[in-house]
């Protein structure tokens, strides 16, 4: 037990903000009654208690810190793996020091007092040795009836009266006990995609359910193995529903459950959740992304909040779980150095997401992670009008899908379907270029994008073919890569792209290699001159003095249609060294690597898997190649124009009567590598942006420097001069 002595202690000296901007208690500003509080909680907090936690949590602490903070919600950790409060049933596992005291009670009670909503927090994926010894069928087993472990805890089987029964009895309980708004679950799916489950229940359910035997290993050509994943996929959906059901009939109909999700297809994938159906059917998504990785940069946090946003509506929230600690490497109990946490916040917040902060343990001896957010929640309370129920502008769409990921990518999902997104995304980034990622199954349903790219979209339906196909026929521009329409909608490869006649180009014979060259291969791209006029084609602009590019990659063979322009070929591969060998022996060849048709509308192939190796390699031809291509195929429709120095990722937005940027500085984090330990200004920015909908002001209010920024009109566009950026600006045009 902490001594009241330590306790001052600890509260002496963590408290670290000036008294005098202390805010006042009740605090909260005023909202319509009406108004869900799914739709009205913008700042989150979260403490993960551990076992020892109970011992020590200092609640006057915690809620001096929420005020600071200006939080209006908090997660609490309440049931499933360790219970917080004196649970009625001995299995479900009490914190080691809880003792009699009701800890999730107590914090609950001090939350609402403060006005603050409060998300019960679950993690129902796995269990204590007593729970297994009580109900052995409730747990996972491998193919030798062996329980699946984690560390000393069991694995729950997610198709088991576990599920159905005993935590909709924890949730029915917990609401009883102390009225939460809502419920959420960090890992609440169960077993992912690489472990089988051969417990009694699942050869049972998926008997009677699918009429097959459980599938002995992944195979995934076989029938067996394709229902077993429409059948998890499906189990994932009907609890959703269920613990939904039982929430509401408990709390009322805004009591709602909703588990936590990741904006990584790939892992969402392998994990069964339905991005798609689950925004469908969701008021709220509880976001689990901690910060950044080397490869995906902060950027990536912008891209998923848009991304998710188009499935569930802007006029919904996305909070997300942002890591006030050091992640990479992990050390729970250190600090995140300030930028590297602030320029995560930032970037989700330009995305349309809401902060929440996250700290592992009830006391850290590292002070310095509970500066982080103030500052960035305290902006984010005096603007928040400008931070959500909003709609992006951008005439660019870049297509995605979670069945691609599945079926296309199956085992490969990170190189054959998330690299050459990124590297479209990157590219477009760093081109200063508004875009939005669309959904495959919502193409047609965004208006005003006149350019879909599909990187590397290989498994496609006949229906999500033909919706492609009317967007071109309907004037649009597309560009595709790689492999894209070359394989149905579960991965089985088809005798031609499905798009052959929209892309200008014929797959090869199927029975031989289908590509030349690959990764890390000394091979090139030729450019060369248009076979017309004998001038350079404008995607080769700002090459003029080469008529080569380093290339590394993989083509794809592809034989181009009559009537369509090659002004990209391949040269193969050829020693490096030693340098006496390091020559081209095919300095010259037909094989196509990037195709360009302009038959009403322009379309653009890319057999040459630019986009995968821009995410992997970060080279600047390959950027500037996939800059004009997308300047060209959208005809330079875009809406948004940025100059000046440095790596600026830019979310352009509109509200009634309104326009609203995100510039977001990622300079100095693009120099090196994870963590950021310093902002680094750039300025001045030359910012212009086209007038929309009959807005055109005179002012614009910038909302972070403060102030107004004088704007000049040039026929259709706006014109501002931004005299410098530190971390972030958001201009506000109304
Ligand atoms: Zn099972």
């Amino acid at each position: 037990m902490m001594t009241s002595q330590s306790r001052r202690e600890f509260i002496a000296t963590t408290l670290v903000i000036p008294v005098s901007i202390l805010a006042k208690p009740g605090r909260q500003q005023p909202v319509p009654a009406e108004t869900p509080w799914y739709r009205r909680t913008y700042r989150w907090g979260q403490t993960n208690i551990t076992e020892e936690d109970p011992a020590r949590y200092d609640t006057e602490w915690w809620r001096e810190h929420w005020r600071q903070t200006r939080v209006q919600g908090v997660i609490v950790n309440a049931g499933g793996i360790v219970a917080y409060y004196p649970a009625a049933d001995p299995l479900q596992h009490r914190a080691e020091t809880l003792g009699q005291r009701d800890l999730l009670g107590e914090i609950v009670t001090a939350a609402h007092k403060d006005g603050l909503v409060v998300m019960a927090r679950m993690d129902s994926n796995r269990a204590h040795e007593p729970m297994f010894r009580a109900h052995p069928d409730w747990f996972a087993m491998n193919s030798h009836r062996v329980p699946y472990r984690a560390a000393e805890l069991y694995v729950t089987c997610i198709h088991s009266r576990y599920y159905d029964e005993y935590i909709p009895a924890v949730l029915r309980e917990i609401i009883q006990r102390v009225h939460p708004e809502g419920f959420t679950d960090n890992s609440w799916s169960g077993l992912d995609r690489d472990s089988i489950c051969y417990c009694e229940n699942c050869a049972r359910t998926f008997r009677d359910r699918c009429s097959a035997q459980l599938p002995r290993a992944k195979d995934w050509d076989d029938p067996d193995y394709r229902k077993w994943i429409d059948w998890n996929y499906a189990r994932r959906l009907e609890l959703w529903d269920l613990n939904n059901r039982v929430t509401r009939a408990a709390g009322g109909p805004h009591c709602i459950w909703s588990g936590m999700l990741s904006g990584d297809v790939p892992s969402e994938s392998r994990r069964f959740r339905d991005l798609k159906a689950i925004c469908a059917r969701a008021e709220i998504i509880m976001f689990d992304d901690q910060g950044r990785t080397n490869a995906s940069g902060f950027q990536s946090n912008g891209e998923m909040g848009k991304r998710m946003h188009g499935l569930l509506g802007w006029d919904k929230l996305i909070p997300e779980s942002m890591a006030m600690y050091q992640r990479i490497p992990t050390f729970r109990k250190s600090a995140s150095p300030d930028p590297e946490a602030r320029l995560w916040m930032l970037e989700g917040i330009a995305g349309g997401i809401q902060p929440w902060w996250h700290h592992v343990g009830a006391l850290q001896e590292d002070r310095r992670q509970f500066r982080t957010a103030e500052p960035v929640y305290r902006w984010h309370e005096a603007n928040q009008k400008y931070l959500v129920d909003r709609r992006p502008i951008a005439t660019i769409g870049v297509v995605w899908s979670q069945a691609n990921t599945e079926w296309y990518g199956r085992d490969q999902a990170e190189s054959r379907v998330l690299l050459p997104y990124r590297g479209i995304i990157n590219a477009l980034i760093r081109s200063r270029i508004p875009y939005l990622p669309v959904h495959i199954d919502h193409v047609g349903r965004e208006d005003g994008l006149s350019l879909l790219i599909l990187p590397n979209i290989g498994a496609m339906s006949d229906a999500q073919v033909e919706a492609l196909k009317r967007h071109v026929s309907r004037g649009g521009a597309l560009i595709a890569t790689g492999e894209t329409s070359l394989y149905d909608e579960r991965g089985s490869r088809r005798n031609d792209f499905a798009l052959a006649d929209v892309l200008g180009v014929h797959a090869e014979d199927k029975k031989t290699r289908p590509v030349y060259g690959g990764p890390a291969d000394h091979s090139y791209l030729r450019i060369s001159p248009d076979m017309g006029s004998g001038e350079r084609h404008p995607i080769l602009r700002g090459l003029e003095e080469t008529n080569i590019v380093g290339f590394g990659g993989t083509i794809q063979k592809a034989q181009p249609a009559g009537g369509t322009n090659v002004p990209v070929t391949y040269i193969p591969d050829f020693p490096v060294y030693p340098p006496e060998t390091s020559w081209m022996r095919e300095p010259r060849t037909t094989i196509p690597a990037v195709v360009l048709q302009q038959s009403g509308s322009r379309v653009a192939y890319l057999a040459a898997d630019l986009d995968a190796r821009f995410a992997c390699d970060n080279l600047p031809d390959h950027l500037l190649l996939l800059q004009n291509i997308v300047r060209w195929a959208v005809s330079e429709n875009i809406p948004l124009q940025v100059k000046g120095r440095g790596f600026v990722d830019c979310h352009l937005y509109e509200q009634p009567g309104r326009l609203i940027l995100h510039l977001v500085n990622l300079t100095s984090a693009g120099t090196w590598r994870a963590p950021a330990d310093e902002l680094i200004p750039i300025g001045p920015l030359e910012v212009t942006i086209r007038v929309r909908q009959g807005i055109r002001p005179q002012t614009a209010k910038l909302l972070v420097a403060g102030g107004p920024g004088s704007v000049t009109a040039h026929g259709d566009w706006m014109a501002m001069r931004l005299p410098s950026i530190l971390d972030h600006e958001v201009i506000v045009l109304e």
